[in-house]
């Protein structure tokens, strides 16, 4: 008894730690399942979830009584593909990734999910059904294993395996003093950037989660844990549907779709070839400002 006991009770610590993080708005916690205090609408049903097509359908929105962020934003991100947000820096594009697991709701318009509000269905079911990779991850106090299994609690021992071997996590995790038991967090081993990443990143694979919302980070890493991690970010990718914070022209240009934000509003939208032939397009000016930068993130810096 005492040895199920443990582990639950780690996980009930973890998930206090986790609601006090949560505080810090701009960050959107990895684990959408836990608990909020807003209440589903009365009737409130289950998303329904099939294709996950996601749809942005005039959305409004402002920060409380602040200036409004996004005025009428419209978008499909289609199911299965992966859609990139580009565009200037407070063009409101974290906005728009918070708004998909209602942290906030939007003032007017509607988002929809194979045709569903997301306003009508309740919050649980709804997170149930996305996973969410941040720029900078955060590890729980806890042991690898917990940290993996915050994505899905119920998940086994082997499907914490397969997400860590997924996402490029497994071996260095059996390098570490006590392998997947070793504690990490503020009173753990520190890991490198590039190991965060992956096991955020195994984090949202366990969750085998239809539709990931992904912020792609912008601080560097040696080009090995970059090679690693982007190769963990590609398992996460394949037959899911991606709404991704673009930093890196190489995601960009794989894009299926890209969206590109200029000051709340979508000012252009299609794939690398087509906006790039648009010379006089935002897109393009961004793309050749790259260029220019060795391929180094400008997508957002003007
Ligand atoms: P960046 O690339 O710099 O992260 P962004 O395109 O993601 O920019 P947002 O972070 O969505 O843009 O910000 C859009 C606008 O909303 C900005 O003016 C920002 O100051 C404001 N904003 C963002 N988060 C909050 C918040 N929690 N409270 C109030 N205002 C906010």
């Amino acid at each position: 008894l005492l040895l199920a006991y443990e582990p639950a009770k780690r996980l009930a610590k973890l998930q206090v730690q986790m609601e006090r993080a949560a505080v810090n708005a701009k960050m959107i916690y990895e684990i959408l399942d836990m608990q909020t205090h807003q209440r589903d609408k009365p009737g409130a049903g289950e998303l329904k979830v099939t294709e996950a097509r996601v749809e942005f359908r005039d959305v409004r929105f402002a920060y409380g009584s602040n200036d409004p962020v996004l005025h009428g934003l419209d978008f499909v991100a289609e199911g299965g593909k992966t859609t990139a947000l580009v565009g200037p820096s407070g063009a409101g594009k974290s906005t728009v990734i918070t708004l998909v697991p209602r942290f906030y709701d939007p003032a007017e318009g509607a988002i929809l999910i194979d045709g569903q509000n997301i306003a009508d269905v309740t919050k649980s079911s709804l997170r149930h059904h996305l996973a969410y990779v941040s720029q900078q991850p955060y590890l729980f106090e806890g042991t690898i294993r917990d940290n993996i299994r915050y994505g899905r609690p119920e998940a086994t021992d082997a499907e914490i395996e397969d997400a860590a071997r997924l996402a490029n996590a497994h071996e260095f995790i059996l390098a570490q003093p006590m392998g997947y038991d070793t504690p990490v967090g503020e009173n753990g081993l520190t890991l490198s950037g590039g190991q965060r990443q992956r096991l955020s990143i195994a984090r949202a694979l366990v969750r085998n989660a239809p539709i990931l919302l992904l912020d792609e980070a912008t601080s560097a890493l040696d080009a090995e844990s970059e090679a690693a991690v982007q190769q963990a970010l590609d398992a996460a990718m394949v037959g899911r549907t991606v709404i991704v914070i673009a930093h890196r022209l190489s995601t960009v240009i794989k894009a299926d779709k890209i969206i590109v934000m200029q000051a709340g509003r979508v000012v252009e939208e299609g794939t690398h070839q087509s906006l790039a032939q648009r010379p006089s397009g935002l897109y393009a000016r961004l793309h050749n400002l790259q260029a220019a930068h060795n391929g180094r993130d400008v997508f957002q810096e003007i």
